[in-house]
């Protein structure tokens, strides 16, 4: 018997649901779209659209992966972030809406149209490096990364967007390698769970993405304390910089930067009034 659309979602909720998923509805929609090459439009506009018998087996295959906790963006392969859709692996870290904050930092403080640079520290997919390179027409970025899978991620969501002509990317070990005092601004969201916490983590997460891009350590505040100083070192007078965090790092993130030397400290907050960003600047030459 071959299910129509209306069908197919109505059981694949069904199923999530009795999985005991989060988010059945908006999940069995997604995996009904991509398993039957349907818009959300079409579900509506029309629901007795019959799907193929292949459809129906990419389908079966999508919902076992999802009661298994695969995320919904390994099994789709993409993930939206900000205005842009990027191509997501299980070797980078799925673009989460939490890490738009600072995107939207970014973008209130930088002008539309100067030639500034940034610096994205563990780019990942590419995510923040790419949504302000795709609303800032003549920035130029440098996206590092210490895995070359993540970077060919990143270089593959570059080119699909159209941006792989403004954006470089590089091997290495957060900053090592690279000169002083070379850009106007430097944004990270690097590893910052506590190890102990990983394993409290959601299946998806704690299964599923990689640890490399999790894990900061014992207290999770491993990294900061290489970055707070090397972001200094390689941002020019005047730079500024933008780090996601926790929701309980602030004060500790704030004070690694303070010690290295930045000026203009703030914490900014997510959508839920979590603290989850550090923002602030190196102090300009004195004249
Ligand atoms: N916000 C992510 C999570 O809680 C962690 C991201 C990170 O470590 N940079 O799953």
């Amino acid at each position: 018997m071959s299910l129509n659309l209306l069908q197919a979602w109505q059981a694949a909720k069904a199923r999530l649901e009795a999985a005991g998923l989060a988010g059945p509805v908006i999940d069995a929609r997604l995996l009904v779209e991509a398993a039957a090459e349907a818009t959300r439009a079409d579900i509506v506009g029309d629901p007795y659209r019959a799907l193929t018998p292949e459809q129906e087996a990419t389908l079966e295959d999508y919902l076992t992966r999802r009661e298994h906790r695969e995320p919904i963006s390994h099994i789709l392969g993409r993930k939206g972030f900000w205005k842009i859709m990027l191509n997501v692996t299980p070797d980078v870290l799925t673009p989460r809406p939490d890490t738009e904050t600072l995107v939207e930092w970014v973008l209130r403080d930088f002008p539309e149209r100067a030639a500034w640079s940034v610096l994205d520290l563990g780019v990942g997919s590419g995510a923040i490096l790419l949504s302000i390179l795709a609303e800032r027409p003549a920035a130029r970025g440098l996206g590092v990364d210490v895995s070359e899978e993540t970077l060919a991620v990143a270089r593959d969501n570059a080119a699909s967007l159209g941006l792989a002509g403004r954006m470089a990317l590089l091997r290495g070990d957060w900053t090592a390698g690279l000169e002083d005092a070379a850009f106007d601004l430097v944004v990270s969201n690097p590893p910052y769970i506590a190890s102990h916490v990983i394993e409290t983590l959601e299946p998806e997460v704690r299964d599923h993405e990689p640890r490399v891009a999790l894990v900061g350590g014992d207290d999770g505040l491993m990294h900061y304390r290489v970055l707070a100083p090397e972001i200094l070192r390689v941002l020019k007078p005047g730079g500024r910089f933008a780090v996601e965090i926790g929701y309980d790092q602030k004060t500790a993130v704030e004070a690694l930067f303070r010690e290295a030397g930045a000026a203009d400290i703030q914490t900014l907050q997510d959508l839920g009034q979590r603290d989850r960003v550090v923002a602030g600047a190196k102090k300009p030459l004195e004249t």
